[in-house]
């Protein structure tokens, strides 16, 4: 097994941590006092002193440092995040102060900012994102959740709940998982705003490049002119109506529910695939950071690759470059 990213390690041994005092039943993550209480006991010299609400203006949240380095703030937007987005982002700051504070005195973070600055900035944010995704939704209970169990937007409404992140955050923990090929498009109005595959998903051919074109949903989908459900829906049917090279035999699972307080749907692609994925350690990478055909001569996976999988906004689900290879974050 190769060594997990240096943040994926940090979280899971928080994790451990946590259900040793706490127990298996400890969720959603106390993210607010956690940073607290962990940095005072870790770094007395140094801690995380206040985690503060507050509104702040096209900032998600910021990490900084006083004068004397001796004392660190967290802020989180109370305004316009909802209160998974905000236990995200403190524990993306959480991440910073862990795995960067090093570096400099403050961190200003928003949506955007994994899409600017330069390498090393964005190594940084990506890294704190895959710390967070990791310490909120860590995989090992995750597995225990939804392993053995048919795959349903209630299901992942539970898990939802159950970690206190968004539904599109457990449907994208999900698909990491999915012993199928599984496709999640977030759409509105009848067009995707963004998709994500699962690696085998992708590998088949079976996936969507939102980031480059605007995509409108298949007449025949679900989701298309949805209509304002309560519940979910589910329909079996065949492939070619998302996948027109498809076979026709090949048959498909469509999942349909209406999320974020009816602002957009969350459309879910289920489909056969010719091999399942191996159980996997907590620890362990994703199953498309294990070095494939599809790596490049430098054994980074090619741009494309990157944009075509990760077609999506960057705090929902990123795969970018870290140490030479891809992660995945589950907001
Ligand atoms: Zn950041």
């Amino acid at each position: 097994m190769t060594s997990p990213p240096k943040p994926m390690a940090k979280a899971n041994n928080i994790s451990k941590m946590l259900t040793q005092v706490l127990g298996e039943e400890r969720f959603p993550v106390q993210v607010d006092e956690l940073a607290l209480e962990y940095s005072h006991q870790c770094f007395a010299n140094s801690p995380i002193d206040k985690v503060v609400g507050e509104e702040l203006d096209s900032l998600d949240g910021l990490l900084k440092a006083n004068k004397a380095r001796s004392k660190w703030l967290i802020l989180h937007n109370s305004a316009t995040l909802s209160e998974g987005r905000q236990r995200f982002t403190i524990a993306h700051e959480f991440g910073h102060y862990l795995l960067h504070r090093d570096q400099q005195d403050l961190f200003e973070c928003s949506d955007d900012d994994i899409n600017r600055g330069d390498n090393n900035e964005r190594d940084n944010e990506t890294e704190a994102n895959l710390f967070a995704s990791t310490l909120l939704i860590p995989l090992k209970d995750f597995r225990r959740q939804v392993d053995g169990q048919t795959i349903s937007f209630d299901l992942l409404g539970y898990c939802a709940d159950r970690y206190g992140v968004s539904l599109t955050a457990a449907a994208l923990r999900w698909i990491t998982i999915a012993p199928k090929n599984a496709v999640l498009v977030v759409s509105r109005d009848n067009h995707m705003l963004w998709a994500c595959s699962n690696e085998t998903a992708f590998e088949s051919g079976a996936f969507f490049a939102t980031r480059k074109n605007t995509i409108e949903l298949p007449q025949e989908a679900l989701a298309h002119s949805p209509r304002l459900w309560k519940t979910s829906i589910s329909e079996k049917t065949q492939a070619i109506r998302w996948f027109p090279r498809e076979p026709a035999s090949m048959p498909l699972t469509e999942m349909v529910k209406v999320a974020g307080n009816y602002d957009y749907t969350l459309t879910l692609l289920l489909m056969p695939n010719s091999e399942g994925h191996g159980a996997h350690h907590d620890n362990e990478a994703p199953p498309w950071k294990t070095p494939t055909s599809t790596l490049s001569a430098t054994g980074n996976y090619p741009c494309d690759r990157l944009e075509m999988i990760c077609d999506d906004r960057p705090q929902m689900a990123v795969c970018l470059p870290v140490s030479s290879s891809c992660v995945w974050l589950a907001f």
